[in-house]
């Protein structure tokens, strides 16, 4: 199962992690069939994107991904669940009520057994807090994640989206608590660069993660489509615009799509395609462990993964995406 050319490795937070990985967010529901699923996830591996990112809502509908890996870890992948870096997370709405969301030891403990059994391992290598709870104290989500550390339900725990203010907080609870948070994942794009913005302290995300050594690990890096030319022309009927998915049709303002327009012309003057621009945008920076993209295609996994081989972005190319990549 192991490719015979491994992707590069970056090591933080403990953790050593593809430069690529694969998000099952929004591919892995109830609209794809399991056999499109299964191409992908093996197709993946093979090319040696070894993390698979799970949360316990991914599909859609809620489950659904984690299912989809379960049952491929009985079959196609048997024997090789330790090739792989598997991680869940919960905060987001799973099952009604009060205690199905959120960040308290309640629900956190339900949702990974619950994750467990889905998945049919004994254990993840990384349980995220998927959002900070204001209604739940800190120390009562970060003892949850101990917790599973402490029971051998998770390897390393994580946070997800967290500012850098929560961050600093969270990190002191961990430390006090004996417990290190690996990882952070935040969104971080060409379109999206709150990651770079000073907190309270002076210091941005990307600043709190690299000085505590963690991880980060940055999700939508296509900006969930929009950095590629799938909507240069409209919005195609396949597209996750057209889905009613999480990517809105009203974010595709003539704005919008003038600087992505004009990142392609800047990607292939490079002899680079939009994506494979976009996302080595997002690793120019050594803090950032990890881009998680959610291809939909094969294709599309191979031509971001074609990204990992060409040369560094130039300080002249980083100079004129510039003015262009704009929140
Ligand atoms: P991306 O920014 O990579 O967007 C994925 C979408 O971009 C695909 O569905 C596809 O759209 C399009 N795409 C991908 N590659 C190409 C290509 N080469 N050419 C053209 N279009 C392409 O990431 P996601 O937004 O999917 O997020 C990735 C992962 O990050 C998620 O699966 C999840 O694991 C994680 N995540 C975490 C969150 C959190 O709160 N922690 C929140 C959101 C995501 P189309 O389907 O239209 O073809």
């Amino acid at each position: 199962m192991l490719p015979a050319t491994p992707l590069p490795h970056r090591r933080a937070g403990g953790v050593s992690w593809p430069v690529v990985s694969l998000g099952l967010w929004q591919n892995f529901g109830a609209t794809t069939p399991f056999a499109d699923q299964r191409t992908l996830v093996l197709h993946a591996v093979e090319r040696g994107v070894v993390h698979l990112d799970l949360a316990n809502n991914y599909g859609p509908p809620p489950f659904a991904a984690e299912e989809s890996v379960g049952r491929l870890l009985a079959r196609d992948l048997r024997g090789h669940r330790e090739e792989l870096l598997i991680t869940t997370k919960a905060g987001y709405r799973a099952w009604p009520g009060p205690y199905g969301e959120h960040g308290s030891a309640k629900y956190l403990r339900a949702s990974l057994d619950e994750s467990l059994r889905r998945l049919g391992v004994d254990c993840v290598d990384v349980f995220y807090s998927h959002r900070f709870d204001p209604a739940t104290p800190l120390e009562e989500t970060l003892r949850a994640l101990d917790r599973a550390v402490r029971s051998g339900k998770a390897r390393h725990t994580g946070i997800s989206s967290y500012s850098a203010d929560r961050t600093v907080e969270a990190l002191a609870v961990a430390r006090s608590l004996g417990l290190r948070l690996a990882v952070h994942q935040p969104a971080y794009s060409m379109l999206n660069r709150w990651v770079e913005q000073p907190g309270a302290d002076g210091r941005s995300l990307l600043d709190v993660a690299g000085d505590a050594a963690m991880a980060v690990v940055a999700f939508s890096p296509l900006a969930q489509g929009m950095l590629s030319t799938r909507y240069l022309h409209g919005v195609p009927a396949d597209s996750r615009a057209a889905r009613g998915g999480p990517l809105r049709p009203e974010w595709l303002t003539d704005e919008a799509l003038d600087h992505v327009r004009a990142l392609d012309a800047i990607a292939r003057a490079g002899g680079r395609t939009l994506p494979q621009l976009a996302l080595a945008w997002v690793l120019r920076d050594p803090r950032v462990t990890s881009v998680l993209v959610g291809a939909r295609t094969t294709a599309q996994l191979d031509e971001n993964l074609a990204a990992v081989a060409l040369p560094p972005l130039t300080d002249d190319e980083l100079a004129e995406i510039e003015p262009h990549a704009v929140d």
